[in-house]
């Protein structure tokens, strides 16, 4: 089955689903972007990751490309059209079209919109969670505002292949303060050997991640005890627990961080608990 892709009002295979070569999304990384999971067709915490939608926009000082309700038809109809039952859907938003000028376009330059939907392996998924990843630690190089979630993704790439690069999955962005951030493509969490549940706060050093507020919840609902603050990279090897959050992996153990295993080396009781829980506290819409 082709792939079908919604851009900027058409539904097209993607062989011919292209963009402009001057659309400010190419040439500058001028644009936000969302990743949503879908599950059983219905997606995850839509609400929460549109209200990030708008933040993100108006922190760009981008327009909302249209309505809310016709954002979330787009949505339904890329997922449905790509028969996406369990997987994931990725919306852009970019400032649109127009003769390259680093400033911004004229006043009512269309924003540009493509949506993609594709599914996902839950048994390999499953497969990964129970192994657990090896997560290695790289300087934090990004601008101050990863609160707003822009395309521009570069440092996070090259954090993720480095990573790849050391067989490990993800990797953990460390200040000049010795502090954890935030994953290249997820949020940080540890917990400590006396059970505390630790991340970061979503000031601007992190992405507020939508899998991070419904964990919120699921962390209440368990009893658990959180401590929202940094926490260093020493604290992390010495912790009991360590996981990552995000859409796309829900929440995933880390069993190993720069090469030293994290607990016993096994995906931890809590971590695992969670990611079992985590759904009866999301929202499918
Ligand atoms: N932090 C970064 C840098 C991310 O790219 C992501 C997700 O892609 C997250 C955190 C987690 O956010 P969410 O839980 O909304 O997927």
């Amino acid at each position: 089955m082709s792939r079908i892709a919604y851009v900027n009002g058409r539904y097209l295979p993607f062989a011919e689903a292209t963009v402009h070569v001057e659309d400010r999304g190419y040439q500058f990384s001028d644009g936000v972007y969302e990743v949503c999971e879908v599950k059983g067709g219905h997606l995850v915490d839509e609400p929460m990751h549109m209200r990030r939608l708008q933040r993100s926009l108006g922190e760009l000082k981008i327009a909302m490309p249209m309505s809310l309700a016709a954002l979330r038809v787009v949505l339904r109809e890329t997922v449905r059209r790509n028969r996406v039952c369990d997987g994931l859907v990725y919306l852009q938003v970019s400032r649109g079209v127009a003769r390259r000028d680093h400033a911004f376009p004229a006043t009512g330059t269309a924003p540009s919109v493509v949506v993609t939907a594709r599914s996902a392996d839950r048994t390999a998924a499953e497969r990964v969670a129970a192994a657990g990843i090896a997560v290695i630690t790289v300087p934090e190089n990004r601008w101050d505002r990863v609160d707003i979630k822009a395309i521009a993704l570069l440092p996070n790439v090259l954090a993720k292949q480095a990573a790849k690069d050391q067989g490990a999955k993800e990797a953990w962005f460390v200040g000049k303060d010795g502090y954890v951030t935030e994953g290249s493509s997820s949020n940080a969490w540890i917990i400590s050997r006396d059970g505390k549940v630790i991340t970061r706060p979503a000031d601007h050093g992190i992405l507020r991640g939508i899998t991070r507020t419904v964990l919120l919840k699921v962390l209440k609902s368990q009893g658990l005890e959180l401590e929202e603050r940094p926490f260093t990279v020493e604290e992390a090897y010495a912790a009991r627990e360590a996981f990552v959050t995000s859409a796309s992996q829900v929440v995933m153990p880390v069993v190993q961080i720069d090469g030293r295993p994290i607990g016993n080396g096994a995906p931890g009781l809590v971590a695992t608990a969670l990611r079992q829980d985590f759904h009866q506290h999301s929202e499918l819409v």
